[in-house]
Formats: C-alpha cells, sequence, structure tokens
C-alpha cells in the first residue's frame, strides 16, 4: 500500500465543518422523514472515508454508502459500528462471512447471490452463522441506468418468489438511480420516474426503503412523489455541483451564485514552492522541451506530479500563489512539476492547486470543465501518496 509522503509540504486539507454545512444545508430543503446517507465510496471522494463518515454522522447522516464490501469493512473497523452502510455495488457471494460479521448493507440484482453465498457457507463449515446473523439486502432496480439491477416487474415477482428460500435474509429496500439529473436530457429523468413508479407496484409492501436519489436528485427533483426514503448523498455534500459536467463558463458562474452558493468545497491541495531560479529566454523546461522561456523568467518547481492524480492534461490548470496565476510551464512530472511565477518568490510560498488563495479559487468544477472532466473525478483522482489534513 501507498503510504501519505509527509515530509514533503504537499497535501489535501479537508474543512470537516463545510461537510457538515453541506449536510445541514440539504437537511433544511428535504423532509424529516428523509434519511440522508452519506456516500464516502472511493476514500469518501478522495477526501477520506472515516473522517467524513464522522463528520456526516455529527451532522445527522442516517446511513453511509460505499462501492464496495472492502470500503464497508475500513469504516467498520474505524470503530463506526452504529449506522447501516449499503453497498451500492454488486458483491461477490464469496465474502458472505465478511457481509454478516460486519453487518453490512448489500444490494443484490437477484437471488442468485443468496444460493452461491449459502454454498460457500456451506463448503466452509460456516453455517451456524445465518442462525446468529440476518442479511439485510436492497434490490437494485435497472428504470434506464443501464448498469445493475432488475428491469422487469416480472424479474421482480421471480425474486419476491424465489427469496422466500432464504429466511435469514431480510429485503427491506430497493432503489433506483437516475442517469440525467446531474447532466443530460431532462425528458429522460421523467422516462426513469414513470419506470420507477411502475416498478414499486411490484415491490412487496415489507419492503420499506425505496429510493432513487442522489445529489442532484435529492436537490433537484425532491418534490417527486412518494419521495425517496433515503438520499444517497454524495458530490454536493463534498460541495460540488452535480451539474458540473454541463456547465458552459456562464452555467457555472450562475450555479455558483445561486442555489449551490448554499455548497462548500471541503478540499483544498496545496503544496509549497521547493525549488525557484530565474531562468533566460530560450530556456526549455520539463521532458519533451515542450515550453521554452519567451523572456527572463522566473519558474518553481512544486512536489506535486501525476502520481499523486495531478494528471499531464491539467497543465491547463494555472496554480494560485500569494493571490495569482502561475501557468504550468512544460509537461507534468510523475512526482514534480514546474510553473511560471509572475514574479519571484522564496522556497516555501504556499500554492493552492486546488482551493482558495487570496481571493483567486481553484474550484474543482472549474479544474474540471479546463480539463474535459467532472469534478467528481478530480478530486477522486487525488492520490494515496498526499496526505490528508482535517481540521473541524
Ligand atoms: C455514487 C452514487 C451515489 C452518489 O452520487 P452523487 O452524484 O455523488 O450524489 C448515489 N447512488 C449511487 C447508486 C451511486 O453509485
Amino acid at each position: 500500500m501507498v503510504k501519505p509522503s509527509i515530509h514533503r509540504p504537499t497535501k489535501a486539507t479537508v474543512n470537516l465543518k463545510a461537510i457538515e454545512h453541506n449536510i445541514n444545508w440539504l437537511k433544511s430543503q428535504i423532509d424529516d422523514k428523509q434519511k440522508i446517507y452519506a456516500t464516502v465510496k472511493a476514500d469518501g471522494y478522495g477526501h477520506g472515508a472515516v473522517e467524513v463518515s464522522r463528520a456526516a454522522i455529527r451532522a445527522g447522516a442516517k446511513g453511509l454508502a460505499v462501492a464496495t464490501v472492502d470500503e464497508a469493512i475500513e469504516i467498520r473497523q474505524a470503530g463506526l459500528v452504529q449506522v447501516p452502510i449499503l453497498v451500492l455495488g454488486l458483491t461477490n457471494p464469496r465474502g458472505i462471512v465478511d457481509i454478516l460479521q460486519y453487518n453490512l448493507t448489500i444490494t443484490v440484482g437477484d437471488a442468485e447471490f443468496f444460493r452461491l453465498a449459502y454454498e460457500e457457507l456451506k463448503a466452509t463449515n460456516q453455517l451456524e452463522l445465518l442462525s446468529l446473523y440476518n442479511l439485510d439486502v436492497h434490490l437494485a432496480v435497472d428504470t434506464g441506468m443501464s448498469r445493475i439491477g432488475v428491469t422487469t416487474k416480472e424479474a421482480i415477482n421471480s425474486f419476491t418468489k424465489e427469496i422466500r428460500d432464504f429466511p435469514w435474509v431480510n429485503w427491506i429496500g430497493a432503489f433506483t438511480h437516475f442517469s440525467t439529473a446531474g447532466g443530460g436530457p431532462e425528458e429522460y429523468v421523467e422516462f426513469q420516474w414513470q419506470a420507477w413508479l411502475e416498478l414499486n407496484e411490484f415491490l412487496p409492501v415489507g419492503v420499506t426503503e425505496r429510493h432513487f436519489a442522489n445529489s442532484a436528485m435529492g436537490m433537484w427533483h425532491n418534490e417527486r412523489a412518494p419521495k425517496s426514503t433515503i438520499i444517497r448523498f454524495g458530490i454536493a455534500m463534498y460541495g460540488i455541483d452535480p451539474k458540473d459536467a454541463l456547465s458552459t463558463d456562464s452555467d457555472l458562474k450562475l450555479v455558483e451564485e445561486t442555489s449551490i452558493a448554499a455548497l462548500q468545497p471541503a478540499l483544498e491541495l496545496t503544496t509549497e514552492i521547493i525549488h525557484v531560479k530565474q531562468v533566460p529566454a530560450g530556456t526549455s523546461i520539463s521532458y519533451g522541451a515542450t515550453y521554452q522561456s519567451a523572456q527572463e523568467e522566473w519558474i518553481a518547481t512544486l512536489p506535486i506530479g501525476y502520481a499523486d492524480g495531478w494528471h499531464r492534461h491539467y497543465s491547463v490548470v494555472p496554480v494560485l500563489i500569494d493571490g495569482e496565476y502561475a501557468e504550468v510551464a512544460g509537461t507534468i512530472n510523475m512526482d514534480q512539476m514546474m510553473v511560471r511565477l509572475p514574479k519571484a518568490y522564496p522556497v516555501g510560498t504556499e500554492v493552492t492547486l486546488i482551493g482558495k488563495n487570496s481571493g483567486l479559487e481553484n474550484h474543482p468544477s472549474m479544474i474540471a470543465k479546463k480539463v474535459g472532466t467532472i469534478g467528481y473525478e478530480i478530486l477522486t483522482s487525488i492520490g494515496p501518496r498526499v496526505p490528508r489534513v482535517y481540521w473541524s
């Protein structure tokens, strides 16, 4: 496992107060009965799953959502045992012992999971676990994302029938996922909504958790009834607009000035100048010698590179130093990169890659727009070599 490199100044600072603020803001927008589940997959979107989970629970999240069983185990092992953890992806039935013992709630798309899990327990002489633990499950319902889950009422009906063979299974929930609420044709939201309403009719009454909302659905479609009993609050909890993929520059401005002003980005990525020099005109900088100084220039070296998740194609993203932009000079290396300074700064000067710096901001959505992706990818790309530092 890669260990965080603490002997260099590059770090991601996570403001847990911002996470709490964003959850409190969402809470003010929804019904008291709706439960917020903090989505902390991919190490809490790069912020640190355990710390974010703790902050989210402090702010009133009633559960957590992750992508994999292993992510859930990490959180349980950190001592967070009091809330449900829903694993959103499909899991390997071979992991049934961990799933039971760590009290995880899993997602299934058919009853085959239970047959295979039973066989696994039998083969390893652990069937007695089924008298100690129950398995809580949610059924994935595919209404148009075409990723996982049942697509028809027939499939729901046969699942309903088959699950009776497994009295150790508690079928407590069903959920779907919308593909265009955060960007794409609005009509498709309506299409999926109709499919969801229709398939809901075939779920047994005992399946009481029925949820469809991620950040975008929770923020912009929460008027739809029956309401999502759980809101699987992800990107917006980290302070990022779920629609940042679509926004033109002016959209983005609008979004930031209006509803999304309520959301506070929680993560800042900073480093320090570790080397600085003045180069004469015509000096080639970095691999490939793609950059030549046009005149005498101040060039600083920063201890961060693509192996930290600051990808090579981020060379179009200026960094912030002392309230000024500094353009990247040449290609970004694995562990280092060079920038052109507006003037001389000493070694040790703070540099902001993501976040605010004396009135300027490198907002994850802006960076995403510049490099042709979405804020989610900017945040989750920050690698394990970058230490996470928390304040709350
Ligand atoms: C990742 C994920 C979420 C959270 O989505 P955001 O857009 O980050 O709010 C919710 N539900 C499912 C099924 C997911 O995979």
